[in-house]
């Protein structure tokens, strides 16, 4: 089964048609159905490891400020508590724990409602650790390979450029990506392409642009969970390769 990176950006991609949504979409149709989905998303940090274990994971609206019919989205995948032991059984660097509150968060959610709308495919969130180190999320995110092997599609939800305090409200709706922004992108993509790990592990000394670009790991982490899961004989392609409100990259890539 592939591993897909998918920037999310706004929570409104959720419930709106354009060429981000047709992107995820497509990944959809071009990849096997899976038997399940492991969402690594950007919008659930907790302290320690977690996998969400609950039958009927809850539908998350984690924003606030947004137009009434975005909170009235549901999306009622079933969960899958045997897949939630399976991720605490192959995991050996740490320990995970099974959680049975968390849900679907918007990461999730917004993304999935486009690739699978039918809502039949069950779920299941890891949360990232704000504890370990970027290594320690990387090699996290390697021990899940043998899940590919079942048919089980690994996705990471957050957005490479992402910078909230410095979005451009003016152009919010518009393709613009500042020359800061541009500038990591590009040289992100080329360490995606070269298979440039160990620079994007140390993402946080890569100079201004990086910096601007990533002023938390949140949003960047789920990466280097896609990219621990590429072997020595698959490419990475990209797609979604768009700045948008200044601050944000939607790029989003398959691998396999
Ligand atoms: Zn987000």
């Amino acid at each position: 089964m592939p591993v897909l990176f998918l920037g999310h950006g706004s929570p409104m991609n959720a419930i709106e048609e354009n060429e981000f949504t047709e992107g995820w979409r497509n990944a959809a149709r071009t990849i096997p159905r899976p038997t399940a989905v492991l969402c690594i998303s950007a919008h659930w940090e907790t302290d320690g490891s977690f996998v969400t274990a609950m039958e009927h994971p809850q539908t998350i609206h984690d924003f606030g400020g947004f137009p009434a019919p975005l909170y009235d989205v549901q999306y009622p995948a079933p969960g899958d508590a045997s897949l939630a032991h399976e991720v605490r059984a192959i995991v050996k660097s740490t320990e995970i724990r099974l959680d049975d509150e968390w849900g679907l968060d918007h990461g999730c959610w917004s993304v999935m409602r486009h690739m699978y709308p039918d809502a039949d495919i069950p779920i299941v969130q890891l949360s990232l650790d704000v504890r370990k180190t970027p290594q320690e999320q990387y090699a996290l995110g390697r021990a899940l390979a043998p899940l590919r092997e079942r048919g089980i599609l690994i996705v990471g939800s957050g957005n490479i450029v992402h910078n909230l305090g410095l979005v451009a409200w003016e152009k919010i709706n518009t393709q613009y990506g500042y020359d800061w922004a541009l500038e990591a992108k590009e040289q992100i993509n080329a360490c995606i392409a070269d298979r440039g790990h160990e620079r994007l592990l140390a993402y946080a000394s890569q100079g201004e642009s990086w910096n601007l670009a990533i002023p938390s790991p949140e949003h960047f982490l789920p990466l280097l969970y896609v990219l621990a899961l590429q072997k020595d004989d698959e490419e990475a392609s990209i797609f979604n390769d768009k700045a948008v409100a200044g601050s944000l990259t939607m790029t989003s890539l398959r691998i396999g």
